[in-house]
């Protein structure tokens, strides 16, 4: 990077009087300021940045050449599935037809947009194999919660009042413990068995009449097929509980199986996972939440229906939750994935999780000699290692991610799941080329070897990259959030 650029903020490019564009003349400030209050008048001057037009050009240029993105290389980030994000998606949700609406137009007026809005609801219940979706949820976490606001409400509406324990597996993603506690619910953690799977023993133990349901990752975070399903299923409700799917790794089965056929009765899909929209920096999402038939009313309000003489309308059911979202929800989102899924279409759909299976298990198997594979069977989407094979030399799971930047690769999830001391979690995504892949494999043969001939080294990295090793104990104690803040770390 351009060294008057680097490391600077734009506050500390700028100087007095400098000027990048001329506004027009504000006839508002001309005319009326009288009539503003003096409460609401600035009575100094903005401390704006006094900068030209290029300098703000190559500012921002530059700081966008320090970001790592799907679109700049290799993201194999596990249980993120940080796909590629056609450019066809972003023109479609640019179109100005869809940017201009209001959400308080009158409906007769929006048609269009609930009329993709409802095929998309329709795609999804049939790719999931169940009754009706909701896309109103702004994420999986807010999914998760959605969803279990409905079980509750199943589970109060016949007048069973004492379910309130959400049973999880010790491999869950956190957003599932952390989304029972949302809703008001008690978690009761059950165990995985060596293989990664449920320990359907130490489940039978917790099935009584105070369980509301069980919330499922399949595959699990540990990227293994749940076989054990049809079993679970069975056992949960005949104890009268309901089954939930997280549907965030729904990626590796796409096109394959439904969790609606395998006996799940209410779920979530990440829109910004397996359909494809970015979500870099966590944001922007959909959650969309999908039930059986007999839990439809349940959904939260508002609902887009379709009438009999084939117009749409946005209705609100006295039976439902209320309503969990502004509107109708990330529509944006709702376009990419819509977008997604009608560019690839049906036939297309379900090789998205086979090549994605592909792809991990070729990754794993090619590693496997050099590093800790726990769980040696055929993963789905994602798989994790524990660590390097030799540990020898104290080169750790942190240091081969940080070495990984230096050779323009994404790091993998690291220390998650927390099933293993230095767990390496990776998803490679059905997009990939083997050209890809095998670099991948390269890099991290290479890796493992310095780490055998230079532990040091490894341990020192990154080297090449505009931020070398920050210090995540202080970031996490002591966040600096606004520029005010830093000039006064920086002053005292
Ligand atoms: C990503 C993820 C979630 C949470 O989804 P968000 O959209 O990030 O809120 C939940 N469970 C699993 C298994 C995930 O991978």
């Amino acid at each position: 990077m351009n060294s008057t650029f680097y490391g600077k903020l734009i506050f500390e490019l700028g100087k007095e009087g400098r000027v990048g564009y001329s506004l027009p003349k504000n006839e508002f400030s001309e005319h009326n300021i009288d009539s503003l209050p003096s409460s609401l008048r600035r009575s100094e001057k903005m401390a704006l940045p006094e900068v030209d037009e290029l300098t703000v050009v190559r500012h921002y240029t530059n700081m966008s050449n320090n970001n790592f993105g799907v679109d700049t290389g290799f993201y194999p980030l596990g249980s993120c599935t940080m796909k590629y994000n056609p450019k066809v998606n972003e023109e479609i949700s640019n179109l100005s037809a869809f940017t201009t609406l209001h959400p308080l137009q009158g409906v007769s007026t929006v048609q269009g947009a609930l009329e993709v809005y409802y095929n998309l609801q329709k795609s999804l219940s049939e790719i999931a194999g169940l009754s009706e979706f909701t896309l109103n949820p702004f994420a999986g976490a807010h999914g998760e919660l959605t969803g279990l606001m409905v079980i509750r409400a199943y589970h109060n509406s016949r007048g069973d009042y004492k379910r309130v324990n959400v049973i999880v597996p010790d491999s869950a993603h956190g957003t599932n413990p952390a989304s029972a506690a949302v809703c008001g619910l008690k978690v009761v953690q059950v165990k995985s068995l060596s293989d990664g799977t449920i320990d359907v023993e130490d489940l039978k133990a917790h099935l009584d009449d105070t369980v509301a349901a069980i919330m499922m990752t399949n595959p699990n975070t540990l990227g293994i097929f749940e076989r054990s399903i049809p079993e679970i299923a069975n056992l949960v409700h005949e104890c009268g509980g309901l089954l939930y799917y997280d549907g965030a790794n729904l990626n590796a089965l796409l096109g394959k199986c439904r969790p609606g056929d395998m006996g799940f009765d209410v779920m979530h899909i990440n829109l910004h996972k397996t359909f494809s929209t970015p979500h870099g920096g966590g944001g922007p999402g959909s959650g969309p939440v999908g039930v059986r038939a007999g839990l439809e009313k349940f959904l939260p309000n508002p609902h887009v229906k379709k009438s009999d003489d084939g117009k749409f309308y946005i209705d609100n059911d006295k039976d439902a939750l209320g309503s969990v979202s502004a509107f109708i929800g990330n529509f944006s989102v709702m376009l990419k994935a819509y977008s997604y899924i009608l560019s690839l279409g049906k036939e297309n759909l379900k090789y998205v999780g086979p090549f994605a299976t592909l792809n991990a298990n070729y990754i794993k198997d090619s590693l496997k000699d050099v590093y800790e594979l726990p769980i040696d069977v055929v993963c789905k989407h994602e798989f994790v290692f524990d660590g390097l094979k030799d540990k020898s030399k104290g080169v750790t799971t942190m240091n081969v991610a940080k070495r990984l930047l230096d050779y323009g690769f994404h790091a993998p999830t690291i220390y998650f799941p927390l099933l293993f001391h230095e767990s390496l979690m990776i998803e490679p995504c059905e997009n990939e080329s083997k050209a890809t892949l095998d670099d991948f494999i390269a890099v991290m043969r290479k890796i493992a070897h310095e780490a055998a001939e230079d532990p040091e080294m490894v341990k020192a990295a990154p080297h090449n990259t505009p931020v070398r090793r920050p210090d995540d104990t202080l970031a996490a104690t002591h966040p600096i959030v606004t520029y005010r803040e830093l000039m006064t770390d920086t002053e005292a």
